[in-house]
Parts: C-alpha cells; structure tokens; sequence
C-alpha cells in the first residue's frame, strides 16, 4: 500500500490533518492503536480559542460546535474571596472562548472522515516507522492478524506524548522539559453550571477551576500532589474541597450533582526542537505538552496541524518544499508563547509545595494587578483568546 501521507494518531491532530488534507485533495492513511469508541470517551480539553473554532466552521466541520458549543466572552478570575469578570471579548477586538468538548471534536472529525471514504484503521499495534531519511518512508503495523506495511511521501507524527514518532526523530533533537509540583484532580459532574463563564481560583487550599460542557453538565478541578490516589477521594470528599476553595464571600459556589467520571493528570511542560526529521512532521502532543492551566493543548494541535497542511498543498501543488522545511521553526514560535502563557497562568494561580506565605501574597498581588490593570487584563485576554493564527491554507 501506499499513501502521500501517513498520519499516526486518531486524536484531535491525526484527524484534523487527514481531513484539512482531504479538502486539498490530499490522500492521507490514519492509524489509530485504540477503538473508535476509547477516542470519543476520552474526557480531555474543552476550550477552543476563537482561531480553532473558526477553522472548524470554515473547514465544514462546525455546525455541532455552533449548535451545542457555548461561546464565553468572559472569565473570571477568583482570589480574596471575590470573583474578578476578565471580558476577554471586549478586550481583544471580539474574539471569543468556545467551550465545546474534544470528545464532540473528535466526533465531528471522524464523521468527516468516514463520509470521504478514506481509510481510517482503529486497533493497529506494533507501529514502527523506516527509512525516515527517503523520499519514501515506511510505516509497519499489525492489524486484523496480519502485518501491513504503508509506503509513504511523507509521515505525520500526530500520536500523543507516549506515540512512537518521536523516539524515531534520532539523536538531532533536543527536548526542553519542567515538571510541576502538583496535579490536577478533576470532576465531570451531572450538575447545571452556576456560573456562565468559568472561574479560575487561586485559594490557600491551593488551585481551583469551575468550568462546563453542557447546559446539564459541570467540569471542575482542584490541584493535587502530581501522585496522588484518586481512591483516596470519595465524591463526598471531593465536593467539600471544591466547595472550599471556590465559595466566594458573596455566597457563589457550584452546584453539587452525581460525579460521572474522576481522574488524576499529572502535570507537564514539554517541547521538541525541531518538530521534525526527514519526511517525519510531528504534530500535536507529540511534539509538544503545555500543563493544561491555559487551555492550549488542542489548539495547539490545531495549530500544527493547519501549518502542515498548508505545507503539504504546497509540496503537491507548486512541488516547493520551503514551507515544509520552515514547518518546525513557524510551528515553535507559537508552542513557545502558549508554553510561556500556560506556565505563567500555572505558576500565578497554583500553590508551589516549596512556597511560602511570601509567595502566596505576591500571587495574590499579580493577581489584583491584572484584574485592576486594563494593560495587564489585556494581555491576558489576548493569550486565553488565542493569539492571531491565519486560517487560509
Ligand atoms: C485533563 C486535561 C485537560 C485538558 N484541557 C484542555 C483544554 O481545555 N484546552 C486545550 O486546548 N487542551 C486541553 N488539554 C490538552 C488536549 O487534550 C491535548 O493537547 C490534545 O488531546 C492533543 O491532541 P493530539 O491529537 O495531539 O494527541 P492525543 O489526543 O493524545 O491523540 C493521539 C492519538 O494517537 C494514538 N496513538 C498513540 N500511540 C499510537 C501508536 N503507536 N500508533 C497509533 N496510534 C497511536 C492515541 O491513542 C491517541 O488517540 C487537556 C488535557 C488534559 C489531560
């Protein structure tokens, strides 16, 4: 068998290439290790910045989003007892948050997939990649019993932190990484939201985040030890903290409900310099890991992805590779400002283990500047919202 590109991951990046790719009449095999279904459950991002959900629209794959997603034009900023309404819209020219689940994006995707016909195989194991440095790499992998092997031009490395395309990118690449004192624990729960934006609470008791992903349903956080035990948190328990740290002294707080899902993530900075080698492009979690405090991670995906695209259209159409050779370094730019914002908002908002009461009141200053500065508020606005991407490709 033999595709142009071989995409490896069935994620958010793997599935947006393959169907970016297929509006420029590009052939591209997706490989996915797990089933459809373990995809779509997968309870992750839930933001996207105005840039990615107008990709979606003007790619075809919008019209869910624009039915079921909310759009924020807001978000709060909690400390002191007191929520802080930052208007992100109005401070960055209109550009809006759009709260809609990976879980709906991943669903839209792949019934876009599925209508074009082109091959998408879940359940692939033992994915190796070749011959990286040919103008004609191979992908090899088990599927259905028997073993495959997919030639390819090129090879799109869109399998999360844990795939195996980064490890084949060979010694030439550097990686840049901080790990984070602390985790998130977080919530789905069966409760309406009681806020309509979401409300990011910096407490004593440590981090806390009130957000949603439908009219019925609230997703909430709290930081944890980076190890800890969910089995150590009964529902009770996990209620009382984020009652807690989030009751403002106006009487706000969430609504309780069911939890339907509780996990632990531990959490991460991560960057590989240059995202690429040979004919092997990575996209996605695969390249790079943003602790999740600035909602970046799917964007940023969407990002690279959008840049591959671009840079494949223009290999195909005008045989030109100076966009693909660029590809890295156009991509770096924008992970290293999402890098800089998600670290930043972390380390604002989250209590360090080895801080002291110093550093609590000097958080809580930065804090009562940005919401008290139009400057500083700006700058945040600018960031969350997403910093100007040009959707053409
Ligand atoms: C708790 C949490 C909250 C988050 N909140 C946000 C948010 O609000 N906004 C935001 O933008 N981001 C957020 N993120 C980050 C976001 O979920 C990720 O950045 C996003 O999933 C990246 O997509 P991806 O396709 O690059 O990688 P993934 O989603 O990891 O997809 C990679 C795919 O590759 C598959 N795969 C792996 N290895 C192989 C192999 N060898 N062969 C074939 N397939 C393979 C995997 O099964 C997977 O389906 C959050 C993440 C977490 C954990």
């Amino acid at each position: 068998m033999h595709t142009q590109v071989g995409i490896i991951g069935g994620g958010p990046a793997g599935l947006l290439l393959g169907h970016l790719l297929h509006l420029k009449g590009i052939d591209s095999v997706i490989l996915e290790r797990r089933d459809h279904e373990y995809v779509i459950d997968r309870v992750r991002a839930g933001v996207l910045e105005q840039f990615t959900a107008d990709l979606m629209t003007q790619t075809g794959v919008g019209a869910r989003l624009h039915q079921i997603g909310m759009r924020h034009d807001s978000v709060y900023l909690s400390f002191g007892g007191r929520r802080h309404l930052v208007p992100l819209s109005e401070l960055s020219g209109g550009k809006a948050i759009y709260v809609y689940g990976q879980n709906e994006v991943v669903k839209d995707l792949m019934d876009a997939r599925i209508a074009t016909g082109r091959p998408l195989h879940y359940e692939v194991s033992d994915v190796s990649v070749y011959d990286i440095d040919t103008t004609r790499p191979l992908i090899r992998y088990h599927a259905g019993g028997a073993q495959h092997e997919l030639t390819c031009d090129f090879i799109a490395g869109c399998d999360g932190f844990h795939g195996i395309c980064r490890p084949a990118l060979g010694d030439a690449v550097t990686f840049y990484d901080k790990t984070y004192p602390f985790g998130w624990l977080g919530i789905l729960a069966e409760a309406a939201p009681s806020s309509e934006a979401l409300v990011y609470t910096c407490h004593e008791r440590g981090f806390a985040l009130f957000s949603m992903r439908s009219p019925k349903i609230t997703r909430l956080y709290f930081q944890v030890p980076p190890d800890e035990d969910i089995n150590k948190w009964p529902d009770d328990a996990i209620w009382d903290e984020m009652l807690k740290r989030m009751t403002t002294k106006d009487g706000w707080k969430p609504n309780v409900g069911p939890v339907l899902n509780k996990n632990v993530t531990a959490m991460r900075s991560f960057v590989t310099e240059p995202m690429c080698a040979g004919r092997l492009y990575l996209a996605g979690d695969a390249a790079h890991i943003v602790p999740p405090t600035g909602a970046k991670g799917l964007n940023l995906a969407a990002a690279d992805v959008l840049l591959l695209a671009r840079a494949f259209t223009e290999f195909y159409k005008y045989s030109n590779s100076g966009l693909l050779n660029n590809y890295s370094e156009t991509a770096l730019q924008r992970v290293w400002r999402a890098q800089r914002f998600s670290w930043w908002m972390t380390q604002t908002l989250h209590l360090s283990p080895e801080g002291n009461a110093f550093d609590f009141k000097r958080q809580l200053t930065d804090l009562d500047y940005i919401t008290s500065s139009k400057a500083a508020m700006t700058s945040l606005a600018e960031n969350y919202v997403g910093l100007p991407m040009d959707i053409e490709f």
